[in-house]
């Protein structure tokens, strides 16, 4: 099974996900997007500087996890939702074809987070249609999952866990990498999630568990006659 996550801004996709990210390396491939650098995050760094800054920061994380990295040219708080952003994120996932795929669910307060949540669920869409002419052939994505993310609370529901026990160790050295996770920015990233991942797996007896929520349509239940 091959993994695809697409995160707003580098970090994102690491920091919230990092744990199935090295659990789906290991098994295969995992493959991370970033569409923008989020580099006007930092208060006292220029965007020039802190871009620089993490996409060196990004580089480190996916190497720790073992993970590919792809960056888009977006800028910080300025990502479009149109379609160049859709067939150009259709045309990854038919180049990398991962089974399942993450992203930031759309009750979000960051604008980027909720562009990227309607960018994604077109190009899913778009993939798999043979009617959409691209250079690669179509490619069905079998689950989309929306990732917890403090950023993202509006209507989010823990719908699935996955343990993430063994991977905890590798999540918090590749989230430790980042400057804003580790506080600089002013919030407590690392120390957020390592709360939620533990209360994750109280709720569903392991030691640490990441919850998502799925799209309305992959919660059908197929059955030959009720039980
Ligand atoms: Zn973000």
């Amino acid at each position: 099974m091959r993994l695809m996550v697409i995160g707003a801004h580098a970090g994102d996709a690491e920091v919230t996900c990092g744990g199935i990210i090295a659990k789906y390396s290991k098994r295969d491939r995992a493959i991370i997007v970033h569409m923008t650098l989020g580099e006007k995050g930092h208060f006292k760094l220029s965007a020039e500087e802190y871009g620089l800054q993490k996409r060196s920061e990004a580089e480190k994380a996916a190497k720790i996890l073992g993970a590919e990295v792809v960056f888009l040219p977006y800028k910080d708080a300025e990502l479009p939702t149109d379609s160049e952003v859709k067939f150009r994120l259709c045309d990854l996932i038919r180049e990398h074809k991962p089974d399942v795929l993450v992203t930031h669910w759309k009750g979000s307060i960051h604008r980027d987070h909720r562009s990227t949540y309607l960018n994604v669920r077109d190009a899913v869409f778009y993939a798999a249609l043979p009617a959409v002419k691209r250079e690669k052939s179509p490619f069905r994505v079998k689950a989309l999952y929306y990732a917890e993310n403090w950023e993202d609370p509006y209507g989010f529901k823990p719908q699935v866990y996955v343990d993430i026990s063994e991977e905890f160790e590798v999540w918090r050295e590749a989230a430790s990498v980042y400057a804003f996770a580790r506080g600089e920015t002013g919030f407590p990233y690392i120390e957020y999630y390592t709360c939620l991942f533990r209360l994750r797996g109280i709720e569903s007896g392991f030691k640490y568990a990441q919850a998502f929520m799925v799209p309305e349509a992959q919660r059908k239940v197929r059955m030959k006659e009720l039980p």
